[in-house]
């Protein structure tokens, strides 16, 4: 699928939404109070460096509401811009497949029941918060609303995952790929650029990786290091390197560059809020970065893919 233009010269997902939907599609975040196996000792404890308390979801509505309030109270700011879109329910805080069958179905149902116009389902997970009676779920679900599944791995690399304390494999985020594929449930992934162990060609070598696994998606995160989190407390005793705008913008851009044209990309950088972000302050101005980004491409003649081929045949 090939969605670029001029200004915009990769797959972007408000582009993808429009095509696939005739209109505009926001995803509305919803908090069905999670917990994550990589801070409960079903995989690990104290959960990923950067985590924050929100469980990476500082935006991901009140895990105290109903999903209903959750979901009016986004609706409400999202209809005074437009009152002409369509609604995607996000279970974006900690781990969204994370419980029994019989609760995850009834959250699911009840989300996509809230309102006429929600036509999908987004379901941010880790693979081993799978299983075959999840995968059925998410089969059945998959036949009869939109769905796609947000797969967390970050990075490749077996050091930064231990670094980063991730508490699962590469096999195993390689196998749940394949397993939801095998359903033809559609995958988007998330990476991040920024640990200061790694360099730019081992954040390329991610999305190489990921080029031959059969995505339909990905999120590319800056690393942020957030107030209270173990890697935001490292900083702040030993601080390290962190990424400039322009190495981040430059590193963006060489992986769009590389990226599967057919993927379509859903995320470029990331934003925390300010009030917990510790570094990198200029990653507040995420406009800037997305225009960072847009320019370097146009200013190469560049585009999402143009190495693509080239990489693919090495
Ligand atoms: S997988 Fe997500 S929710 Fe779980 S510890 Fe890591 S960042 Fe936090």
């Amino acid at each position: 699928m090939n969605l670029m233009t001029k200004e915009k010269p990769y797959n972007t997902l408000n582009a993808f939404y429009r095509y696939k939907f005739g209109k505009k599609v926001f995803k509305i975040p919803l908090n069905g109070n999670f917990t994550c196996p990589n801070k409960d000792g079903k995989s690990g404890y104290g959960g990923c460096i950067y985590c924050s308390e929100s469980g990476s979801g500082d935006y991901a509505g009140n895990k105290l509401l109903s999903l209903k309030d959750q979901f009016e109270q986004v609706k409400k700011m999202m209809h005074n811009k437009w009152n002409d879109g369509l609604y995607i329910a996000y279970f974006q805080a900690n781990t969204n497949t994370y419980g029994t069958v019989k609760r995850l179905r009834y959250l699911y149902e009840t989300a996509l029941s809230l309102d006429d116009k929600i036509i999908g389902l987004s379901i941010g997970t880790r693979c081993d918060a799978l299983n075959e009676e999840i995968y059925d779920l998410l089969s059945e679900l998959n036949e009869k609303t939109y769905l796609q599944i947000e797969l967390g791995l970050q990075s490749i690399h077996d050091e930064t995952s231990t670094f980063i304390n991730r508490g699962h494999s590469l096999k195993c985020f390689d196998e749940a790929v394949k397993e939801l594929r095998k359903r033809n449930i559609e995958v988007v992934v998330h990476i991040i650029n920024g640990f200061h162990i790694e360099t730019k060609e081992d954040m390329l070598a991610t999305v190489k990786h990921l080029n031959k696994l059969n995505i339909q998606g990905i999120k590319i995160h800056l690393l942020h290091l957030i107030k209270n989190t173990k890697l935001g407390n490292m900083y702040l005793k030993t601080p390290f390197k962190m990424l400039t705008l322009e190495e981040y913008v430059d590193i963006t851009v060489a992986q769009i560059e590389i990226l599967n044209p057919n993927i379509i990309i859903h995320r470029l950088t990331g934003d925390a809020p300010k009030e917990l972000l510790i570094e990198p302050q200029w990653s507040l101005k995420k406009f800037v970065v997305m225009n960072e980004i847009d320019k370097l491409l146009r200013s190469k003649n560049s585009y999402q893919g143009i190495k693509y081929l080239k990489n693919n045949l090495r």
